[in-house]
């Protein structure tokens, strides 16, 4: 049974030895599956070091192990194990050695303390020379639960015990849980994110590691607001974003100059428009020295006046890569909802000031054209400036 329950059972004075992760999707990846499993092991191994815990990860029947050191907070692991691409379930188990009798004992003392609802016991032994089969271990197993009056249901129980059969012990749990599944990050090359201060691109960005991207991040600031603000709130989003992904990079750019000079010669109805082409050209050239191979906006359609279709075509026909928008049929409660999901809600309702609103008309253009936009664009060297706003841009690692 697997669960989210926040308070799952962990009994009392039985340490767990043993975090275990399975990666469902991966199986379907036949032959390129030593390849994703490579990668989910070393962002796993990753993950542990940066908890501080052990790092070295064995993998065996599909599964990786991950050891726990004594005293480990079993609530940070959790947490890590649910928010890694490519973990499907996972659970923590009781290491034991090949001793049946020494099993059943455990088995006793830890069913104790639990409902007897109706289980079962599933048996899986990779390691053949063990003397006992699985079918006669459930049988085993079962008979000492069955003797404390728990009842046996075999098709649908409610709670289902797993013995794992190893070359050097037998691992014992219980409770599995829901990892966010996808594919580990690392897999399916590089995307820069166009990340604002708000709720929709963070989650956008989010979206695209859970389908096994890395990602680079781009942020337009007017240095004139409140700079400082919006550095900790842009920092604390991609500090927490980055957490399951090798060290990664934020290009914080300048846009103030941009801004001023965009706001001397664009009627204020269109500069909302320009000022996203001019972040899409910008971002282009973070993706060239990125070698990244597409973009990731948090727009959909219609959210607001930039993101009616006919804007979406204007601004990102500047780009040469593919934009990639996951969000781009949701209502904004649906993504609240994501941004609640994924731990990212609470800094993104964070104040700041956005620079995307600096100088803009009460009612934007919603019917932004390509051919007007050009027109515009020549009345000023924009080239320039954007070359000088990538090149001041400050590059920060996470
Ligand atoms: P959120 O603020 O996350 O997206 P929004 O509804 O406020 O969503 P807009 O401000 O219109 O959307 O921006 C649409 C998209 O443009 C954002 O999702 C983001 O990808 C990009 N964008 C907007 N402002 C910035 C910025 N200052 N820096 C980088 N990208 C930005
Ligand atoms: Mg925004």
């Amino acid at each position: 049974m697997v669960t989210n329950d926040p308070q799952p059972f962990f009994p009392d004075g039985e340490p767990f030895h043993i975090a275990g992760v399975h990666s469902a999707e991966l199986i379907l990846k036949g032959k390129n599956r030593p390849f994703f499993e490579k990668i989910l092991m070393k962002n796993l191994r990753l993950a542990i070091s940066r908890l501080g815990g052990i790092s070295e990860v064995q993998q065996t029947m599909g599964k990786f192990l991950l050891p726990l050191a004594p005293g480990t907070a079993l609530d940070d692991y959790r947490h890590m194990l649910s928010r890694i691409p490519g973990v499907e379930t996972f659970f923590f188990a009781h290491r034991l050695p090949h001793d049946l009798a020494q099993l059943k004992t455990f088995l006793r003392r830890l069913a104790a303390g639990m409902d007897k609802v109706p289980f079962a016991i599933r048996t899986r032994r990779s390691y053949k020379p063990f003397p006992m089969n699985s079918v006669e271990i459930n049988r085993e197993l079962g008979a000492v639960l069955v003797a404390e009056g728990w009842p046996v249901d075999l098709n649908r129980p409610q709670r289902a015990f797993h013995v794992d059969v190893l070359k050097d012990s037998l691992l014992l749990y219980s409770d599995l849980f829901r990892g966010c599944g996808g594919l580990p990050v690392g897999s399916s090359g590089k995307v820069v994110s166009l990340l604002s201060g708000g709720i929709d691109s963070p989650v956008a960005a989010r979206l695209l590691y859970n389908r096994g991207c890395r990602v680079t991040y781009v942020h337009y600031h007017n240095q004139t607001m409140d700079a400082c603000g919006v550095r900790n709130k842009i920092h604390r989003i991609v500090a927490f974003l980055q957490a399951y992904q090798p060290p990664s990079r934020l290009y914080m750019v300048p846009f103030q100059h941009l801004q001023k000079a965009i706001v001397s010669f664009c009627p204020a109805r269109e500069r909302m428009i320009l000022y996203r082409r001019v972040m899409f050209r910008i971002a282009q050239r973070v993706a060239d020295k990125e070698d990244a191979l597409g973009f990731v906006t948090g727009d959909s359609i219609g959210q607001v006046a930039s993101q009616t279709l006919e804007n979406l075509r204007t601004i990102y026909s500047v780009a040469r890569l593919p934009v990639f928008t996951p969000l781009i049929g949701m209502n904004k409660q649906q993504v609240v909802d994501l941004a609640r999901h994924y731990g990212t809600y609470d800094i993104s309702i964070l104040p700041y000031s956005d620079c995307c609103t600096f100088m803009l008309a009460r009612r934007p253009e919603t019917h932004g054209r390509v051919e007007r936009m050009r027109e515009v664009e020549e009345n000023i060297d924009l080239e320039t400036l954007e070359q000088e706003a990538f090149h001041d841009a400050e590059i920060i690692t996470f």
